[in-house]
């Protein structure tokens, strides 16, 4: 039931000529799947609304084929197949009650047009400074240019009310191009469109209100725009030039011109971390203003509500974490709201270029291609008995979706503390948000009295053979390995058997070195460098070696690897590139150039190596050999193949998901755009 206290945040919103059912607003997020996996999306989309959002939009749409983000795969509406394929999400939504919203985008130096080979427009021309890095640049504007794209934006609008749109975005933020005419840094035009802050807010203005003519009131207009987060300094004038657009569209929505800080991930940005912009734009417009903020906490978003920050509560992340949040409000089911960890796993699959996934909810992505629901699952086959050994991500997740499918679930655990490496992990500064995967299932498995749980239990085959389950998941995990054997190297590296190589588990584990340290990063994502920030916080020097151009390099595809940096150097943490370590004397490391082949010292007292880990699997292979006592046996998550978390929980979920289905039927549907006119080949 809904506790009155958040009854504001379920009143309905008019939004200029529409009307939202509650404040719950999914923003424009991107997805990995766009226009090339149309039922994918669709069927995502229509989810969320299913779950309560009150309003779910598109990813970045683009408007024209010079606006092509290849090999990312954003959202497009440049003909009628399109405006089909989106139909189906814009379908999906309003089944459900929902307003759908589309992003209409133009990039401008930001996409590298790899796919349609058309020049970009730039309000002059800009180097490219898209992901891909290409060396072009844009083709600067002329004012027939400038007429053209209005055209476009103009004919997009046209197709997205054939879509069945609701709210219609023009993009103004995010360096693409309607930001860049605002910036005197990337607009030096001396015509009426450059120069003053009026004449670079002019094109926008144009914009805005060439859509708001196009739409005549059948749909609302939205304008995605950024102001500095310290809204004090504003070199850039993006306040004045908001003031003089301010009345013009139906919708705000804001964010800073900070990605990092927009975008942060909870490492190194909190909850509600952009409010400062976004209350001075609040304060600055009679129009409603949506805001996103990694929002998980029902009393954070009536806050926000109540001291007129905003007028929605805008969510990409914590959408993805749990479509049904808005739901669970409504029905008081607070303790069920699967809360994002801000760990930007999801932004990571787009950043590769494939479809989004989720480390707190393993059904993102997979609606339609697998059909499964983040809030329904199969009854259990028949009444039979699981054992699960290992409660780290995989044998917690396998444990909530097998309590819910039914089954009667035993979990074991060897150690007193349940959560494998959730629980060693999350205690590394930054990481304490990703309690929330160890958290949130333990809060539902509390609630099932078909699961039973035995901390301190550590099971050998035997012990497991005595239990006389049916069927058997291994979640036993996965161990460091300290050899050094990883990516840049597949053989081990001389001395690394000497008591000073300390292996990253024994870290976990809570040993500490007693002297300045080298850690081997050839792994490139969290491990390395949080251990170095806590060995930092503890005063013990550190240097970072990898065989890379940078630390942290995956933490790239997450957007954290400038902060990442950024905190490693105000650590006092030293970093040496493009080294691989190739041996130890327990005094001094040889590093070996990766290019040249030529050998460096560098003194240290320990080594710790983040290279690669091994399989616990030890105990799968011993009950291999008695297979026949059980119905089924497998293994899930690190154990079968170590991973990322997000890995870990999807490989429990898919195990439990898919036990006592027959293998061949199981089905994995593949999308793609399947054009309506087939040409012969000539
Ligand atoms: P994953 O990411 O695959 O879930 P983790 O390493 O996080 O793996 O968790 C594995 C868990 O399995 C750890 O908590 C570990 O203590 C536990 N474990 C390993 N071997 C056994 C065993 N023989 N019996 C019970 N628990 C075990
Ligand atoms: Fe949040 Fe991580 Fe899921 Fe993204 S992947 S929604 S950041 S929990």
């Amino acid at each position: 039931m809904l506790d009155p206290r958040y009854a504001q945040l379920f009143e309905p919103i008019k939004i200029g000529p529409v009307t939202a059912p509650n404040r719950f607003y999914q923003v424009p997020h991107c997805s990995g799947m766009g226009y090339s996996r149309p039922q994918m999306l669709a069927s995502m989309r229509g989810v969320k609304a299913e779950g309560g959002w009150g309003v779910v939009c598109t990813e970045y749409c683009s408007i024209n084929p010079s606006s092509d983000d290849m090999p990312f795969p954003h959202a497009s509406i440049w003909d009628n197949d399109d405006v089909k394929n989106l139909k189906l999400m814009t379908d999906a939504v309003h089944q459900q009650g929902s307003l759908a919203g589309v992003e209409l985008w133009y990039s401008g130096h930001s996409s590298a047009n790899l796919y349609s080979r058309e020049a970009s427009f730039g309000p002059v021309s800009l180097p490219n400074n898209a992901m891909v890095g290409m060396p072009v640049q844009t083709q600067p504007m002329t004012l027939d240019d400038i007429v053209e794209l209005r055209g476009w934006y103009q004919a997009a609008t046209r197709r997205a009310i054939e879509a069945g749109f609701d709210i219609v975005y023009v993009y103004a933020n995010h360096d693409y191009l309607l930001s860049n005419f605002l910036s005197p840094e990337t607009n030096t035009r001396s015509d009426e469109y450059g120069g003053s802050a009026m004449n670079r807010v002019r094109l926008i203005r144009e914009v805005i209100e060439d859509t708001l003519e196009t739409v005549r009131d059948k749909c609302a207009v939205a304008v995605r725009y950024s102001i500095p987060a310290d809204v004090d300094d504003d070199p850039l004038e993006l306040i004045d030039m908001f003031k003089s657009i301010s009345e013009l569209p139906d919708l705000w929505d804001i964010t800073v011109t900070d990605y990092g800080l927009e975008m942060g991930s909870s490492r190194f940005v909190k909850e509600a971390s952009t409010q400062a912009a976004v209350a001075k734009i609040k304060s600055m417009t009679s129009k409603p203003v949506v805001s996103v903020g990694r929002f998980t906490s029902p009393d954070t978003m009536l806050r926000q509500i109540k001291r007129g920050v905003q007028d929605f509560i805008g969510a990409a992340r914590p959408s993805i974490a749990d479509p049904f949040l808005p739901n669970k409000i409504k029905q008081g089911r607070l303790d069920d709201i699967r809360e994002c960890i801000g760990c930007n796993v999801c932004y990571a699959h787009n950043s590769l270029g494939v479809p989004i996934r989720c480390t707190q909810n393993p059904t993102m992505g997979e609606e339609w291609r697998r059909g499964w629901h983040p809030e329904q699952i199969t009854e259990k086959h028949a009444d039979e008995s699981v054992l699960i050994i290992g409660s780290g991500p995989a044998g917690l997740e396998a444990a909530c979706a097998l309590g819910q499918r039914g089954y009667a679930v035993t979990l074991a655990e060897a150690n007193t503390e349940l959560g494998g490496r959730i629980s060693r992990e999350s205690v590394l500064p930054g990481l304490s948000e990703w309690s929330r995967v160890r958290d949130w299932r333990l809060g539902q498995l509390a609630k099932l009295t078909n699961v039973e749980i035995y901390p301190d239990n550590r099971l050998d085959a035997e012990s497991v053979l005595e239990l006389d389950m049916q069927h058997v998941f291994v979640a036993t995990g996965a161990s460091w390995r300290s050899d050094g054997v990883g990516r840049y190297r597949s053989s081990a590296f001389s001395g690394h058997e000497l008591d000073s190589v300390m292996s990253v588990d024994s870290i976990l584990d809570g040993d500490m070195p007693s002297g300045s340290v080298l850690i081997y990063d050839d792994d490139h994502y969290y491990l390395g460098n949080a251990i170095a920030l806590k060995l930092r916080e503890a005063n013990i020097p550190v240097t970072m070696v990898t065989p890379e151009a940078r630390i942290g390099g995956w933490n790239h595809h997450t957007t954290e690897q400038h902060q990442l940096i950024r905190s490693l150097i105000e650590a006092g943490v030293e970093m040496v590139c493009d080294r691989g370590l190739v041996g130890w004397d327990g005094k001094i490391a040889q590093l070996e150039c990766i290019f040249s082949g030529d050998v460096f010292e560098l003194a240290a007292d320990y080594v710790v190596p983040v290279t690669a880990r091994l399989p616990n699997d030890q105990l799968w292979h011993e009950l291999q050999a008695q297979k026949s006592r059980f119905k089924s046996l497998q293994r899930i998550g690190d154990c079968l193949m170590p991973g990322i978390i997000a890995t870990a929980v999807y490989s429990g979920h898919k195990a439990a998901r898919e036990l006592g289905e027959r293998i061949s039927e199981i089905e994995l549907r593949r999308d793609r755009i399947v054009s309506t006119k087939l040409e012969p080949f000539t």
